[in-house]
Formats: C-alpha cells, sequence, structure tokens
C-alpha cells in the first residue's frame, strides 16, 4: 500500500531552503548522494515539505539543473499523484506513532522491485515519530538498502532518533528564513501584518499558516486569556481547568512550553518584543522556579508524545497547581 504523496512540489519548496537544495541537487547529480538522508530544522520552516520534494526530485528521469523535468514518465506519474516508486510512512490518522506493524508493509514495497524500473524513495515523516520496535525495524532497512533505494527522514526534533539511526544517515540541515523572508513568503499567502504571528510562531511561517486555518491564534490567546486571570485570582482553578481541557493537552503544554522559554531567555533579549502578556508575568518570577515549571512541562509532553493514553484532566490540572504555585509568595 503506497500513501499518495501530493502532486509535484516546487523545488526547493520555499525560497529559504534554495541553498540546502542546490547542495543537495548537486550531489544527486554527480552521484555521491547517500541512500539515507536526514532532513533537519525548526518545526514550520519546511522540513517536512523539503523530504518530499527531495523524494520527487531523486525519482524524476532527467531533472534540469536542480529541478524536476516535469515531463518524464516518472514526474507525469508523480503530477498525477500516482507514482508507485514512493511510499509515505507516516503515523496512522488516530495516532501520533509510527509503529513496528507499519514497517512490516513498508518492507514489502521495499522488496518489490521499482515498478518504473530506476528508483524506489521512502519518505519518513517525521521520523522522531517512530517508536523504538519501528525505529529498530527501519534500522535493518537502512543497513540493507535493495537496489536504489533513498530513505529520506524527516525530522525537526532529531534528538529523539536513536544514536544508530542517526549515524546510518547523512544530515541535511536547514536553516530558518529571515525575518524579512518569512514575511515575505506570508504576504506571498495572503498573510499580510504578521509579524505578531510570527514572533508568537518562534519565527517558523508555516506555523502561522497552519495557525490562521485551525484558528490555534486565538485559541492561543484564550488560553492566555485563561491563565492570567487565574493568576491574578479572577477565576477558579476548576473554572479555568474546564476550559483548558476542551483545549487539549497538546496545545496547553505546547503554548506554555514556548512562553517559559521566552520568559527564561529575555534576560539574555532583553529587547525583543514579548509574545504575550502571561510570558511577560512569567519573566517577572524566579528564574530557577521558571526552569523548574519548564522542565516539569517537558516531561508532560513527553509522556505525551510518547503515545501513552493521558488522562487530560490530570495533567491540566497539575499544570495549574504548578503554575499557581510560581506566583506565590
Ligand atoms: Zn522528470
Amino acid at each position: 500500500m503506497t500513501n499518495p504523496v501530493p502532486s509535484l512540489l516546487p523545488q526547493p519548496p520555499m525560497p529559504w531552503l534554495l541553498p540546502a537544495w542546490q547542495k543537495i541537487a548537486a550531489a544527486s547529480q554527480r552521484g555521491s548522494l547517500a541512500q539515507g538522508l536526514l532532513v533537519t530544522g525548526l518545526d514550520g520552516i519546511g522540513v517536512l515539505e523539503f523530504a518530499r520534494a527531495l523524494g520527487q526530485f531523486l525519482l524524476c528521469d532527467a531533472p534540469v539543473e536542480s529541478a524536476s523535468c516535469g515531463v518524464c514518465r516518472s514526474c507525469q506519474l508523480l503530477v498525477a499523484g500516482n507514482h508507485p516508486d514512493i511510499y509515505v510512512l507516516k503515523p496512522e490518522e488516530d495516532s501520533a506513532v509510527i509503529k513496528v506493524q507499519q514497517i512490516r508493509t513498508l518492507s514489502e514495497f521495499m522488496a518489490n522491485t521499482a515498478q518504473q524500473g530506476g528508483r524506489k524513495v521512502i519518505i519518513v515523516e517525521p521520523a522522531d515519530a517512530m517508536n523504538s520496535n519501528a525505529a529498530n525495524a527501519l534500522l535493518k532497512n537502512l543497513e540493507e538498502p535493495i537496489g536504489e533505494t533513498f530513505f529520506v527522514l524527516a525530522s525537526s526534533h532529531p534528538s529523539r532518533l536513536l544514536a544508530t539511526i542517526k549515524s546510518r544517515c547523512s544530515r541535511v540541515v536547514l536553516t530558518p528564513p529571515t525575518k524579512a523572508q518569512a514575511l515575505e513568503w506570508l504576504a506571498s499567502h495572503q498573510v499580510k501584518d504578521a509579524e505578531l504571528s510570527l514572533a508568537q510562531a518562534n519565527g517558523a511561517p508555516l506555523r502561522v499558516l497552519e495557525w490562521l486555518n485551525s484558528r490555534y491564534l486565538e485559541s492561543s490567546l484564550s488560553l492566555a486569556d485563561h491563565l492570567i486571570k487565574l493568576i491574578e485570582g479572577q477565576t477558579s482553578a476548576s473554572a479555568a481547568s474546564k476550559s483548558l481541557t476542551t483545549m487539549g493537552v497538546p496545545l496547553v503544554l505546547e503554548r506554555l512550553i514556548f512562553w517559559a522559554q521566552q520568559a527564561m531567555s529575555r534576560r539574555w533579549l532583553p529587547n525583543r518584543p514579548r509574545t504575550s502578556a502571561l510570558e511577560q508575568l512569567l519573566s517577572e518570577r524566579s528564574p530557577q522556579a521558571v526552569h523548574l515549571f519548564y522542565e516539569s512541562l517537558l516531561r508532560k509532553r513527553a509522556l505525551q508524545l510518547s503515545g501513552n493514553n493521558l488522562n487530560a484532566g490530570l495533567v491540566i490540572d497539575e499544570t495549574l497547581i504548578e503554575l499557581a504555585a510560581l506566583f506565590k509568595g
């Protein structure tokens, strides 16, 4: 079973990825490209898009300079979204984790000869979603690639990958856009006056777009609002807990981790515009206490990402108790 990849992507998919793209396209043209590639970079700057576009580029029979030709048989199949020799490995719909059973299906894909007679490409997005069984199973395939099979692993959190996986891959590091590049790109996607949203998204323009589409930014502002009211005693812990549980654990943890990071780094970057009133409040507390709170948030997020079933209400209540304690005395 092959998951369809969206039709032929621009190469590189975003202008700020051009330097990394040219480097890798040149290596491919020279025939010196590793069969295992690990594409890394900040979340929301185009890591997955780069990996997909690279996978498509590797399948083109006759690239023109550093881009797919768009007209060969392979490119035509990609345009139609049904190339048989590309496989996208990603978490199944109801899951955050890539499971070992999925690698077994992948092995079947690998065992078949390329239907177009050339290369085969496997994209893992994101590679850090593999649980350890899946990662070990993939490692076997990475160690003994059959024929001209390329693995393109995408990850914004490479520290979560097995060292053995990383050592089998050649690293492609993507650099984030400058603020001007990000704003220009957002403007070309009909997002104007995006400075504040971009700061909220830690400079990652794809997140801004994603947030706009999912109303994430509104939820994020409303979350800050609830927390500030709680800190200032204008709302009860149980009322705040109820609202936050509706927003969901991932949003609550992710935003609090971001605001805590921003608050902690404020000492070194005093002139950076602040991203929310909550960040301001946090930056006025003792740095050690904020750091402890931050570490506790990271532990909760690690549990959430490990695919364990968490009791959402419990995680949120605990977070609120810790936050309230930070503002006592
Ligand atoms: Zn082509």
